[in-house]
């Protein structure tokens, strides 16, 4: 496919609920979290680049990436995070648009959660935002995952504001509401996109 949407929300905003809805509709799916994870899979390029940098002790003994360790080496050092960041990020740019390219729908949805602050946006042709408010981000992310109040709140700090990815995105999701009502809205932005890239 040659239209991609950019898919993206902070944390427990619902990217992946709204994702799924999509996939249902026959729309492929590239996801930004699995291509981080395939381009340093035990066998790639991106491991083999790790490995000659930090040597052979940043892998676990069943020969894939230690992650904490590598966080270990990152953490409070600007040069190998720069490094890292100069090697993975372009890594993941082509292997998803990659994938894009090979998808076989009429379009596709790349789901990026830091779409904007990555600049991932000037890779595609449209922007979908799933929006809810921090107080609700909280709520759903302490409801699904193992952590505090406090952690949730420095993530969604790390990531951009509500109104900066409001103000950047072609579309909004809002996602306040109950799950039921997504699908309705997910099957309108379908006809939209579907019109748009040509297909119907
Ligand atoms: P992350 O980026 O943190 O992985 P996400 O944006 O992919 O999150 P989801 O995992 O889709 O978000 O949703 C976060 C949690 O909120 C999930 O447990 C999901 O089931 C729940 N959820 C999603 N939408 C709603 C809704 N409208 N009402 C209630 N719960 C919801």
């Amino acid at each position: 496919a040659d239209f991609i949407v950019g898919l993206t929300g902070g944390i427990g905003s619902g990217k992946t609920t709204v994702a799924n809805l999509f996939a249902d509709l026959g729309v492929v799916l590239v996801d930004a979290d699995i291509v981080a994870r395939e381009v340093v899979s035990p066998g790639s390029e991106g491991l083999a680049a790790i490995v000659k940098h930090f040597g052979a002790d940043i892998l676990l003994s069943d020969g894939n990436l230690d992650r904490s360790k590598l966080r270990e080496r990152i953490f409070d050092n600007d040069e190998e995070r720069l490094w890292l960041n100069g090697l993975l990020h372009p890594l993941i740019r082509e292997t998803m648009l990659k994938k894009c390219k090979e998808a076989q729908s009429n379009y596709v949805i790349m789901v990026v959660p830091l779409l904007f602050e990555n600049g991932l946006d000037r890779l595609v042709q449209r922007t979908l935002l799933v929006d809810i408010s921090p107080q609700l981000q909280q709520q759903r992310t302490m409801a699904r995952d193992d952590v505090s109040a406090k952690q949730v709140q420095n993530i969604i700090g790390s990531q951009a504001t509500r109104a900066e990815k409001l103000s950047k995105a072609d579309d909004v999701i809002d996602n306040q509401g109950e799950i039921s009502a997504l699908k309705c809205k997910v099957d309108a932005l379908n006809s939209l996109y579907l019109k748009i890239c040509g297909n119907t």
